[in-house]
């Protein structure tokens, strides 16, 4: 991040409730990504622009050259960086418009991971580069779960399934809630952790993500496991066949 980074940053911040505290906030947790923003500039050139889904109150992507978005006003409340806001299965912007899109930790929350890729794939310009950053379930409270096959997630695309579907439930509270494990989403009623996708629906590895990636005909470019600065997570980068 260089210092008209910062100094957008910043301006954006400004607008906040606490604007010295969440411009802080950022900048300490910007730093602490380097190796996560060398993996992005790697493939982002200066023209480049670019679309974050489920950005939160924290991003790696160079902030000028994307749009911050987020599925739900609620994500990170005051803090959130989102300048808009819809569901990540269906963004409001026509056909081949970036030349990137960065998604950290959304998709193992959808309902139906094939639909949510095929829109990204349908924003993405051709040769366009998705960057995705997951939670890889040896490191994460995902561990007592098995890998999801990608023949659930074809299944899932032909059904249409939607936020209601509950098929992972008893899943998520046996081998996730009832271990104890993510404690911070105990105090979620059912309705609650489905409606707002707050449960982890689908567990993906580096391996079963890129079997996706070649399903919906992406070509993998770069695997990082795990990602340095963020040890729970491993990331792929990937191209949008021409
Ligand atoms: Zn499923």
């Amino acid at each position: 991040m260089d210092f008209t980074d910062w100094l957008a940053l910043y301006r954006f911040q400004r607008k906040r409730h606490n604007p010295a505290r969440s411009f802080l906030r950022s900048l300490r947790k910007d730093l602490r990504r380097v190796h996560s923003r060398a993996l992005l500039s790697r493939y982002i050139g200066p023209d480049a622009k670019g679309i974050e889904i489920g950005c939160g109150e924290t991003t790696i992507a160079p902030i000028r050259q994307t749009l911050l978005s987020d599925g739900y006003e609620s994500h990170a409340g005051a803090l959130s960086l989102a300048k808009a806001v819809f569901p990540a299965e269906a963004i409001p912007n026509r056909d081949s418009n970036f030349d990137f899109l960065l998604s950290e930790h959304v998709l193992e929350h959808l309902p139906d991971p094939i639909r949510a890729l095929k829109e990204w794939k349908r924003v993405l310009k051709p040769g366009g580069v998705l960057f995705l950053f997951l939670p890889h379930p040896e490191r994460t409270f995902d561990r007592a779960r098995p890998v999801t096959r990608l023949e659930h997630l074809i299944e899932d695309h032909a059904r249409q399934v939607g936020p209601e579907e509950d098929a992972h439930w008893e899943e998520w509270k046996g081998k996730v809630l009832g271990l104890g494990l993510a404690s911070h989403y105990q105090k979620f009623s059912k309705q609650e952790t489905l409606k707002n996708n707050l449960i982890h629906r689908h567990v993906f590895t580096p391996e079963s993500c890129k079997k996706l990636l070649a399903h919906l005909e992406f070509e993998v470019l770069e695997s990082m496991d795990p990602v340095p600065d963020r040890e729970d997570s491993f990331a792929l980068v990937a191209r949008r066949s021409l």
